[in-house]
């Protein structure tokens, strides 16, 4: 049995429960302790030992969650320190590194479990970090990762945005957005795969911009030369600039309800160059607006649609099943035949098969054949846990329909 002069307050699993954390999982549900770790504050740093008393692992607790433990290392030598968060932080910042900065200077520098450290994501929008903390462990860790945060990425400023909706299942309170080293603009103009943007860090949604789109914004491009595109839920513009910019004769529609993204796109187009009069920018809710184009017989080449989560909990899968199914629905019903659909969802909740199930509903009934041309995930700064595939969230789907 592994000794070790580094030992924080034990955690017992039931017999058998370690199977799934040897294999690299780094969740322990509340059911599988056998007695929970007494006098341990939220968040408090735990040794898992086996119900024979084998330590299987290390991670912090938090009485008030299901997913009771967080894994943060498997090796017993290994103590939760700075020099472990700059470990892990070196790692990641060593993946990021096939980003071409005079290109791509905005990336997810932290994916939490993706990253091996659960609780934390850290989006870097050039020299500026935007950190969310999500669970009581990493709360308790935080100045620690701050320091750590603005030396090895050599950052201007942090911001903490601790506004996530999740933080209420670890009993925490949800903050308002709060710079926590050096300074942080209003605005922050970044590159990705060469295109500017600007990025509101403070107000924008989550920490400003979806960079998990990267890869598919750039895989959108060989479809829309010349086209008329149609991108439902634009945001501030990702999708539509990365398209205006392909042709002069590329037109592109971006619609969505919220007032700041609309006139952030437009500014994003301005941003690169491209004269905004031949496009449109609606405020609208897609869900209205597609009723209304197809009401009025318009018709795409292409459409875009990525709306944010339909269900954020097992519970509302089928309510958000519907919302998918009608939302492609009318999505293709102003699509030309033989157009270009690319449907994303970012729906934890909802698997690729059920994505895929959608679509063949939606073809089947307005019999509309679906040839599928590429299926993406997150772009690769979004690494996920070979096996902790609950944690991956986003299906994107390109299709071609007849
Ligand atoms: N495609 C974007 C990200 C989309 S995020 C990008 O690449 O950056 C989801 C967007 O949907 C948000 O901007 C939100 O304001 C918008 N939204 C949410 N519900 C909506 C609705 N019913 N109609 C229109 N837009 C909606």
């Amino acid at each position: 049995m592994p000794t070790s002069a580094i030992h924080y307050p034990t955690a017992s699993l039931k017999p058998h429960r370690e199977e799934s954390l040897l294999s690299g999982h780094l969740w322990i549900f509340s059911g599988a302790l056998q007695q929970p770790p007494h006098w341990i504050p939220a968040g408090g740093l735990v040794d898992v030992k086996s119900s024979t008393g084998q330590f299987v692992a290390r991670g912090y607790y938090n009485p008030q969650t299901d997913i009771a433990i967080r894994i943060l290392t498997h090796n017993v030598e290994e103590a939760i320190d700075a020099s472990f968060l700059r470990r892990r932080i070196r790692s990641a910042l060593e993946l990021r590194g096939i980003f071409d900065p005079s290109q791509t200077n905005t990336y997810r520098l932290l994916n939490s479990e993706g990253d091996g450290l659960p609780g934390v994501i850290v989006d870097r929008y050039a020299d500026i970090l935007v950190v969310q903390i999500h669970t009581a462990g990493m709360v308790r860790m935080r100045s620690m990762l701050i320091d750590v945060l603005m030396e090895e990425a050599a950052a201007r400023g942090l911001l903490l945005r601790n506004d996530s909706q999740s933080r209420h299942r670890e009993g925490l309170e949800l903050e308002e957005p709060v710079v926590a080293a050096g300074d942080v603009p209003a605005q922050v103009l970044v590159r990705e795969n060469g295109i500017q943007f600007f990025v509101d860090p403070w107000q924008g949604q989550k920490t400003g911009l979806f960079i998990d789109q990267r890869d598919k914004r750039a895989a959108l491009c060989k479809y829309v030369r010349g086209k008329r595109v149609l991108n439902c839920f634009s945001y501030t513009g990702g999708f539509s600039v990365y398209a205006a910019l392909t042709s002069k004769e590329t037109n592109v529609t971006s619609v969505d309800i919220s007032a700041p993204a609309i006139e952030a796109a437009r500014q994003n187009f301005t941003l690169n160059g491209i004269d905004v009069n031949p496009h449109q920018f609606l405020i609208a809710d897609v869900f209205d607006y597609l009723e209304q184009a197809q009401h009025n017989g318009e018709l795409f080449d292409v459409v875009v649609l990525d709306p944010p989560a339909f269900a954020k909990t097992q519970s509302a899968r089928g309510q958000a099943l519907k919302a998918y199914r009608r939302l492609n629905m009318l999505g293709i019903q102003v699509l030309r035949p033989d157009g270009i659909l690319l449907t994303c969802s970012c729906s934890g909740v909802i698997g690729m098969d059920d994505l895929l199930g959608t679509l063949s509903q939606v073809s089947q009934r307005l019999r509309r054949p679906v040839q599928l041309l590429e299926s993406y995930t997150h772009s690769v700064d979004h690494p996920t846990n070979l096996v902790m595939p609950e944690t991956a969230y986003l299906k994107a789907l390109f299709c071609r329909v007849g």
